[in-house]
C-alpha cells in the first residue's frame, strides 16, 4: 500500500449521506411544496434546466440575498461561496447597483438606442483590458458567439481551435467534445455540422496547438487565462505568449475569454499579467449580477464593422451581423456603470484577494494536519482542493483526478505515484 493511501469507509459515506439528504428535505417543507407546483409547468421544476443539475439535493427556492448570504423560502440563510457561478461577485444587493438600477427603472429601462452610459462603460473596460472597441449583449455566451462570429468574418475562415475542458458558454461552436480524437458534440440536440468546424488541444501544449494552425487555416483560438471549469488549471510559463505568437504566424484570431477570470483581478489577468488578445470577451459579474455580456476588440478587428451604404445611400448595414434586441439596453449598462466604478475597485480586488488567500490557507491547515495527498488551489480570491498531490496541468489530468475520485485507482500524474479514491 502507498504511503499516501486514504482509507474511507464507503458504507459510512452512504449512510451519512442518506442522513444529511432526508434532514435537508425535511427542513424545507416551502421548498418541497414549490417544487410540486413548479413540476406542473417546468420540466424538473426549474426556469432552466441547468438548476435541475446544479446540486446533489433537490432546488432550494430563494428569496433574497444581501452581502454573500442568500435566503431560501424556508428562511435558512446560505453563504453563497461560489458567488452563483461567479455571477454575484459584488454581493447579493450592491448599493450603488441597487440605486443606480432603480433610478434607471423609474425613466425606462430599454430604448433601443444608444445611451450615455454605453460610453462610460465601454470606456472603462478599454481601460482596464486594453482594448478600444467594445460590443454589449446580454451573456458571456453571447459575447463568445459574436466573438466567434467576428474572427471568422476577420478571417474569412471557419475552423476555431479550444482547449480540452474549456466553457464558454451555450452555443453549439463551443458545446463539443474530443472523443477519442474525433470532435463531437457534447449531447444529442446540437449540431453535428458545428462541430466540424472545432478542433481541440489539451492547455498548456504549444505543439498541439501549432499542429493544428500549420495544418489548416484556423479563424480564431479561444482560451481562459486560467481553465476554471475543471479546478484551476494554470498556463506554464510561456504557453500566453506563445499562443500570440502562434495565432500571428498563422493569421488567427486570439480570443481570450474572461468571463470567470475577471473576477481574479482588476482588469482581470489580462491587465494582472499583461496578456495580449486580439479580443476579450467577459460577462456574468461586472453589471452587479443584472443580465449583461461583453467583448473587447483591437481597432484591427472592430474594422470588420465596418458601415456600407445602401444603393439608394439612406440606410447602413454592418458588415458582421451581430446584436439583439436587448443587447446594450440602458439598465445593464447603468449597473456596469455603477458596478465597475463603485464596486469592483482596485481595493475591492485587494481585499477578494486576502479572503481567498485565507481561505487556501485554512484548506492548505487541514490537508496538512490530516495528512491528505491533496493539492490547494489558490487563484488570487478563488480557492479550493484538488484531490490530487499535484494540481493537474490539461484537462486530461483533471478528468482522471475526478473519474479516480469514484473509482478505485492507482496512477501517475506528472511522474509521481500516488492514490486517491474511496474505499481501499
Ligand atoms: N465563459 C466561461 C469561461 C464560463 O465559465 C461561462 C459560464 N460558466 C460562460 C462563458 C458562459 O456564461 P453564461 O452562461 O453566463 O452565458
Amino acid at each position: 500500500m502507498f504511503p499516501n493511501t486514504v482509507i474511507i469507509d464507503r458504507s459510512r459515506i452512504k449512510k451519512l449521506r442518506k442522513q444529511e439528504e432526508e434532514r435537508f428535505v425535511a427542513e424545507r417543507p416551502r421548498s418541497s411544496e414549490l417544487l410540486i407546483q413548479a413540476n406542473k409547468c417546468m420540466p424538473h421544476g426549474v426556469p432552466m434546466s441547468w438548476m435541475a443539475s446544479l446540486f446533489d439535493h433537490q432546488p432550494i427556492f430563494s428569496t433574497e440575498g444581501e452581502g454573500a448570504y442568500f435566503i431560501d423560502v424556508d428562511g435558512h440563510r446560505y453563504l453563497d461561496m461560489g458567488q452563483s457561478d461567479l455571477s454575484t461577485i459584488c454581493g447579493f444587493t450592491p448599493a450603488p447597483v441597487v440605486k443606480a438600477v432603480t433610478q434607471q427603472m423609474s425613466k425606462g429601462c430599454q430604448f433601443l438606442t444608444p445611451c450615455e452610459a454605453a460610453i462610460s462603460v465601454a470606456n472603462e473596460l478599454a481601460e482596464r483590458f486594453s482594448k478600444p472597441q467594445w460590443q454589449f449583449t446580454l451573456s458571456a455566451s453571447s459575447a463568445n458567439a459574436e466573438a466567434i462570429r467576428v474572427a471568422r468574418r476577420a478571417t474569412g475562415r471557419e475552423t476555431i481551435l479550444l482547449f480540452d475542458g474549456k466553457y464558454h458558454g451555450h452555443l453549439d461552436d463551443t458545446l463539443v467534445v474530443s472523443r477519442n480524437g474525433k470532435v463531437e458534440p457534447l449531447t444529442e440536440g446540437l449540431s453535428s455540422l458545428a462541430s466540424k468546424n472545432v478542433r481541440i488541444v489539451q492547455y498548456n501544449d504549444l505543439n498541439a496547438v501549432e499542429a493544428v494552425l500549420k495544418q489548416e487555416p484556423v479563424a480564431c483560438v479561444i482560451v481562459e487565462p486560467v481553465l476554471t471549469n475543471v479546478g484551476i488549471i494554470t498556463p506554464d510559463p510561456g504557453f500566453h505568449q506563445g499562443l500570440w505568437e502562434l495565432t500571428r504566424a498563422h493569421g488567427a484570431v486570439l480570443i481570450h475569454d474572461e468571463t470567470h477570470t475577471h473576477a481574479f483581478a482588476f482588469g482581470g489577468l489580462t491587465n494582472k499579467w499583461s496578456l495580449n488578445a486580439d479580443i476579450v470577451t467577459l460577462g456574468k459579474n461586472f453589471a452587479g449580477g443584472v443580465a449583461i455580456g461583453a467583448y473587447g476588440m483591437s481597432e484591427g478587428i472592430a474594422n470588420v464593422f465596418s458601415k456600407e451604404s445602401d444603393t439608394d445611400g439612406t440606410t447602413y448595414t454592418t458588415s458582421a451581423l451581430t446584436g439583439g434586441t436587448l443587447f446594450g439596453n440602458v439598465l445593464s449598462l447603468t449597473a456596469a456603470d455603477a458596478a465597475l466604478k463603485q464596486v469592483m475597485t482596485k481595493s475591492a480586488y485587494s481585499h477578494i484577494t486576502k479572503l481567498g488567500g485565507m481561505l487556501a490557507d485554512g484548506i492548505e491547515a487541514i490537508v496538512q494536519d490530516r495528512n491528505l495527498p491533496w493539492s490547494v488551489q489558490r487563484m488570487y480570491c478563488r480557492s479550493g482542493v484538488t484531490y490530487a498531490p499535484n494540481l493537474p496541468r490539461t484537462a486530461e489530468e483533471a478528468f482522471f483526478v475526478r473519474r479516480c475520485r469514484t473509482k478505485r485507482r492507482t496512477t501517475h500524474i506528472s511522474g509521481e505515484p500516488w492514490r486517491v479514491g474511496i474505499g481501499f
